[in-house]
């Protein structure tokens, strides 16, 4: 299984401005690859702090690394600058970066939005860590970064949503398989009509120790005036048939042991 930290860098996150919405979206995104995301920050615009937790994240040496924020033309964007600094890297002028900036700003001038030429502010956008690969932006003009750093692949990304996932999507595929391969995540749900999760806590524990693959969790829900809880079971596995038939294992096992407890089952789909 693939650890992966992310790193959400940003001063209006932490000023409650913007919803680190990116966080959320990657992590389902790497969820749903069979990957594990292990720890996940919200950092101000400075450059040692964000250079500290990327020295940090490298020390635990997940196979991911994502940094989100902080790659635009302005004075306050300083991801690459602290990637580089962890790194003992220098910060160099990158031709296939600096070409992608050109191509957008040339495409945006030709659309009558901007002027085509390459200002310092926007040639910074393509001073990459060395040795670092740009990252094809399709809705934007800073390349997303990816590089390597021991058995950790470095990959920054802009704030910009739309940005983002644009680079998620059409430029790391390749990426991404290399460091998931064919693993594979599934979930399923139980809904239990039960106010008392210490009655449901011993239930969980004893089908959680005979199938300790499967990730069991209860999660309450208040409905109306009843508690109800929602119990998810869910894995990743190379294997999507090994998968499957260990989460319907799960699933039986758990659904008879909570009838044998006096807990009822509502039924799939209930609104309750
Ligand atoms: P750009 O190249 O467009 O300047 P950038 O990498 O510099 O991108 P930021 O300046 O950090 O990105 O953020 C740009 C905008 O993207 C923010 O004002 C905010 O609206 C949005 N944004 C940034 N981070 C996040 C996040 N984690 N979740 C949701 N939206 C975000
Ligand atoms: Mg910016």
């Amino acid at each position: 299984m693939t650890n992966c930290e992310i790193i959400a860098v940003g001063n209006e996150l932490l000023q409650g401005d913007v919803l680190d919405s990116n966080t959320h979206w990657l992590i389902k995104q790497i969820t749903a690859l069979g990957g594990h995301v292990t720890r996940a920050s919200m950092l101000p615009d400075a450059l040692g702090t964000i250079a500290a937790e990327v020295h940090s994240a490298l020390a635990r040496q997940p196979g991911l690394l994502l940094l989100g924020g902080g790659l635009g033309p302005t004075e306050d964007d300083l991801t690459l600058e602290a990637v580089a600094s962890a790194l003992g890297l220098p910060l160099q002028r990158n031709e296939e970066a600096l070409r992608m900036v050109r191509a957008t700003y040339r495409r945006l001038a030709a659309a009558g939005l901007f002027d085509g030429e390459m200002t310092p502010a926007r040639e910074k956008m393509a001073h990459l860590p060395r040795g670092a690969q740009p990252l094809a932006n399709s809705a934007g003009a800073a390349p997303g970064v990816l590089l390597q750093a021991g058995t950790t692949s470095v990959v920054c990304l802009p704030g910009v949503p739309g940005e983002m996932k644009a680079i998620w999507t059409e430029a790391l595929p390749e990426t991404l398989r290399n460091l998931f391969g064919t693993s594979h995540f599934a979930e399923i749900e139980i809904r239990v009509a039960c106010a008392d999760e210490s009655l449901l806590a011993p239930v969980l524990s004893q089908v959680t120790r005979r199938h300790p693959e499967v990730y069991i969790k209860s999660r309450a829900r208040r409905l109306g005036i009843d508690l109800a809880f929602t119990i998810t079971l869910s894995q990743s596995a190379n294997d999507r048939q090994t998968l499957d038939a260990a989460l319907t294992a799960a699933r039986e096992d758990l659904a008879g042991s909570l009838q044998e407890a006096g807990i009822a089952l509502l039924p799939e789909g209930s609104t309750r």
